[in-house]
């Protein structure tokens, strides 16, 4: 982080600003680099994570500050795990009660159905994204629905929702501010619960003047959101349906709960009477005991702070008004028979895996290219297009603090090793890796050819022309200083030293 920008994010008493403090301070003039974009999507081709990434560091400003903001929030998890003695049994019920949950999904799924319906919700069932819009636009067309308000949903995401309801006629509205920001910027959200936080102000400052004509030059923080309050708030009041997600969705009552923090969901459900919620089939927990576990987890893993501001239970429609209750498989169902890969679907949506990540704190969202970005990402977007997402696996330290910080103790790390060699074993390894891991192969297979290697390698590194590291071709030599070589490698060491022992060379 550079001097100054630390500068913006402490107080004069030299401590860390809490995210909504320092999200508040205006931005000195000076920081005016333009917004890097994300990775560029060509098809089914595979996406290209490391040139996004590149693009985004090179724009110091934003990485320094994205890297800043993200792990203050990972800094702010470990505080409130510390203070919760139970922190270890509480992960270890969340992983059981969702593996439990999972293991008789179609049970639970049928016990909801019946205690929703039993409640006054229509239950409707989608196999994929192109049915769950297909029902939504349906249930919008027949009630004459022009405008939509919806809160922050990755489920959505998936299923193409606002590009399909725009093509539509379907005017959506997004009722989350960050999110909303996205929307007017044409964007997707490059986290699961801070979607524009790759963003400077500077950035919103520009989106809002273009869209809603507010001051280019302007980029105090209540200043750019009173504005946006005052261009959606009769958007918002004017809407004839509001759609939600679900973060988790109770089988023995029937029911289902959403957690914001700004009272988005709220709305979206309660201005209008019309209430559909998206949900992904995973979210089920057995009953309302089962509730408080995850309720503790969520916003401290996620924001470190002790309980999201708004937990709202929905129960069934108010008078006069109607509710939908989409259930979307959208490969659900496959991911949970891949033996290696069905743990994935244990996941809260915290993001604590993305903010703890070295990768993704310094390459940003969007350059994943994918709806679901960072640790998360790598383990599931493969299971959606195997082509496509090929190269994400690779975007990893696999350093294992994404499995250390989860919730639910997903095996993250685990799953990303395993995504590779699945990968190799498809033939879904680019040409260059490919040649790359068949020459490791066989130096790694013979002892011989290892030592004789270790030896020529250390002078190449040494004399190796600068350019062959550093240069365009080369992703791999870009942000990465090699390291100083050793005059000697451990296995000379070892040699000489037991050699002197008078051990020999057999040893
Ligand atoms: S994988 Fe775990 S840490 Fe990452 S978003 Fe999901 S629940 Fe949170």
């Amino acid at each position: 982080m550079t001097a100054e920008l630390h500068e913006e994010l402490t107080d004069p008493d030299g401590e860390q600003l809490d995210h909504g403090a320092a999200s508040s301070r205006p931005l000195k003039s000076r920081i005016s680099e333009p917004q890097p974009r994300g990775a560029k999507i060509r098809g089914n081709r595979p996406v290209d994570q490391s040139e996004a990434a590149n693009r985004f560091m090179a724009a110091t400003e934003h990485e320094a500050m994205h890297d800043a903001r993200l792990w203050d929030l990972r800094q702010k998890r470990d505080k409130e795990m510390h203070g919760i003695e139970e922190w270890e049994e509480l992960r270890n019920l969340a992983s059981g009660i969702k593996e439990h949950t999972l293991s008789k999904l179609d049970y639970y799924l049928e016990l909801f159905e019946k205690n929703a319906t039993a409640n006054g919700i229509k239950v409707h069932w989608a196999k994929d994204g192109a049915e769950h819009n297909a029902i939504v636009l349906e249930i919008l067309r027949s009630r004459g629905v022009e405008r939509l308000i919806k809160s922050k949903s990755m489920l959505t995401e998936e299923c193409g929702f606002r590009e399909f309801m725009a093509h539509n006629n379907v005017e959506v509205i997004e009722t989350d501010l960050g999110e909303r920001i996205q929307q007017l910027d044409d964007e997707a959200p490059s986290h699961v619960v801070v979607p524009a936080v790759h963003k400077l102000r500077t950035d919103v400052a520009s989106v809002f003047a273009k869209t809603i004509g507010s001051d280019p030059d302007n980029a105090d923080a209540h200043y750019l959101t009173e504005c946006q309050r005052e261009a959606t708030r009769p958007l918002i009041l004017s809407a004839q349906a509001g759609m939600t997600g679900g973060n988790f969705v109770v089988a023995e009552t029937g029911t289902f709960v959403v957690c914001t923090n700004e009272g988005n969901a709220d709305l979206s459900a309660n201005t209008p009477l019309l209430h559909i919620a998206s949900i992904g089939i995973e979210k089920l927990i057995p009953g309302l005991n089962e509730l408080p576990v995850f309720i503790r987890l969520l916003s401290r893993s996620a924001l470190g702070s002790p309980i999201t501001q708004y937990t709202s239970h929905f129960r069934g429609p108010r008078e006069g008004g109607e509710m939908h209750v989409v259930l979307v498989d959208n490969g659900r169902s496959e991911r949970l028979g891949m033996e290696k890969f069905w743990p994935g679907l244990k996941c809260i949506r915290c993001g604590a895996c993305m903010n703890t990540c070295p990768v993704f704190r310094r390459s940003g969202g969007l350059s994943y290219g994918a709806t679901y970005a960072g640790p998360i990402g790598l383990i599931i977007d493969p299971t959606f297009n195997v082509h496509k997402y090929r190269n994400l696996p690779y975007s990893s330290t696999m350093n294992g603090s994404c499995t250390n910080v989860c919730p639910v103790k997903i095996n993250i790390h685990e799953q990303i090793a395993d995504w590779r060699k699945t990968l190799a074993g498809e033939g879904e390894i680019s040409p260059v890796k490919k040649v790359m891991m068949k020459a490791a192969g066989e130096v790694l297979a013979s002892p011989v050819v290892y030592r004789a290697s270790l030896p020529l390698g250390r002078s190449a590194l040494r004399h190796l022309p600068h350019f062959m590291l550093y240069n365009k071709l080369n992703t791999w030599g870009r942000k990465r200083d090699i390291p100083e070589t050793p005059k000697q490698t451990f296995n000379e060491w070892y040699r000489r030293n037991r050699k002197s022992q008078g051990e020999g060379e057999n040893s």
